[in-house]
């Protein structure tokens, strides 16, 4: 999985999910697994509050 910024790039995605936190990385994850072309945008990687 490509986690490289796309701030300088074009993207062409079916689906633009705004938030990774754990909801948005989830459903990132599902639908790229599905076969859906599908971008997350944060303005992070890592949350720093936990989850689980
Ligand atoms: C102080 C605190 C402590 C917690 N501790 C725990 C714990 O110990 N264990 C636990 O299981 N849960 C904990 N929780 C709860 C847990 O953080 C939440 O249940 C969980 O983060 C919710 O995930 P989410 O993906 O729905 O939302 P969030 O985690 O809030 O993720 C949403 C993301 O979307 C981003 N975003 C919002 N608007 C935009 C926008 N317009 N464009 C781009 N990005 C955007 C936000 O910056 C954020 O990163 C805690 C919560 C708090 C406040």
């Amino acid at each position: 999985m490509d986690t490289t910024s796309p701030s300088a790039e074009k993207l062409q995605v079916r689906c633009c999910i705004a938030g990774g936190g754990p909801a948005g990385m989830m459903l990132g994850f599902l639908l790229a697994r599905a076969g859906v072309d599908v971008v997350v945008l944060g303005s992070r990687i890592h949350n720093p509050r936990r989850s689980g």
